[in-house]
């Protein structure tokens, strides 16, 4: 992003790429956005974050398009590094619960590309970019636990941990990581007895003796190894413990979120009105479009505005109407 560029301008630029389907241009975002989000100046890393929040709140239904047409058409050598630059693109825009939940929207194609991008093993780091965007899409609700599980989640993590034993590189360990956190949302917020389920699981044995293996993990991934370590000390938990020292089960996706994507001091949310984009206070009270909950706003006059400029077509609760018909 350059200094004369507006960050509307830069997200209509992205938006046009992703159009074009051009790749190099695509990869360069990605390295731009990396750059802005690691800054040391606290100005990049705003622009970062509202970048990612304006390219969700524009372009989700592209993204579902694109991956939909990519998995159907392509049939070139390049489908999978493809659909890993879309999708890790994509990964940036799930900063917020918001995002996350108007992704779901599209579910149908979302998941398809998910699920197909784990069951290749052509493209190593495309099957660990889908697990970490699975587990981000989990933090929306109960019922996608389920639903995971049905389409066969399990099935695939234990795969994917057996096959990565005595694989201690960033890639195997990352895509190891995220099996194990999926694990333990769907163990710990799914139905009654999917605990029970997890722990029996061939996958979740697995898990257990790929992390007691690891014994010379790659310099400077040790971390990933600890967080696997807590991760299985949570499953492990009884859960009747946990009721009886009065812990009660509440789910937190925002804050599962903010430590995932990074945001742990606090959170950066941007008006949706495209004029305004004003960085919210922590603490302060926004409001909410009240009819998908989803877009948010500084005052009644932004809100206003924006719905005259396109949230009126773009509303998430005019999108899921427009499906069922
Ligand atoms: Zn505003
Ligand atoms: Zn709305």
């Amino acid at each position: 992003m350059t200094a004369s560029q507006s960050v509307e301008e830069f997200v209509a630029r992205i938006v046009k790429n992703l159009y074009d389907l051009n790749f190099n241009k695509i990869d360069e975002t990605l390295e731009i956005l990396q750059r802005m989000k690691k800054s040391q100046k606290e100005k990049h890393v705003v622009n970062y974050w509202k970048v990612v929040q304006c390219l969700g709140e524009a372009a989700i239904d592209m993204f579902a398009r694109l991956l939909d047409n990519i998995t159907k058409t392509s049939c070139s050598g390049h489908m999978y590094s493809n659909m890993n630059q879309i999708l890790r693109l994509l990964e940036h825009c799930l900063s917020s619960m918001a995002v996350i939940r108007r992704a779901l929207a599209y579910k149908e194609d979302l998941l398809a590309a998910l699920f197909n991008g784990i069951r290749q093993n052509e493209d190593e780091e495309l099957v660990m970019t889908c697990f970490r965007i699975l587990y981000k899409l989990l933090l929306a609700g109960k019922d996608y636990c389920a639903a995971f599980v049905k389409i066969g989640i399990l099935k695939d993590c234990n795969s994917h941990i057996k096959c990565r034993k005595g694989l201690y590189g960033i890639y195997p360990l990352l895509t190891v990581l995220y099996c194990t956190k999926i694990l333990w949302v769907i163990s710990e917020f799914g139905e009654q007895g999917t605990k029970g389920m997890i722990i029996k699981s061939k996958a979740y044995k697995e898990l257990c003796s790929y992390v007691e293996n690891v014994h010379s993990p790659v310099k400077g991934t040790e971390c990933l190894v600890s967080e696997m370590h807590i991760i299985i000390a949570r499953i492990k938990k009884c859960p009747k413990e946990r009721t009886a020292s009065g812990t009660t089960r509440t789910w937190v996706p925002k804050v599962l979120l903010y430590e995932d994507i990074g945001q742990k001091d606090h959170a950066y949310i941007f008006c949706s009105s495209p004029s305004c984009r004003k960085q919210q206070a922590d603490g302060k009270k926004i409001l909410y479009c009240g009819d998908c909950r989803l877009a948010r706003y500084c005052n009644e006059e932004c809100q206003k505005e924006h719905w005259r400029s396109d949230h009126r077509e773009k509303c998430l609760k005019r999108i899921r109407k427009e499906k069922k018909t």
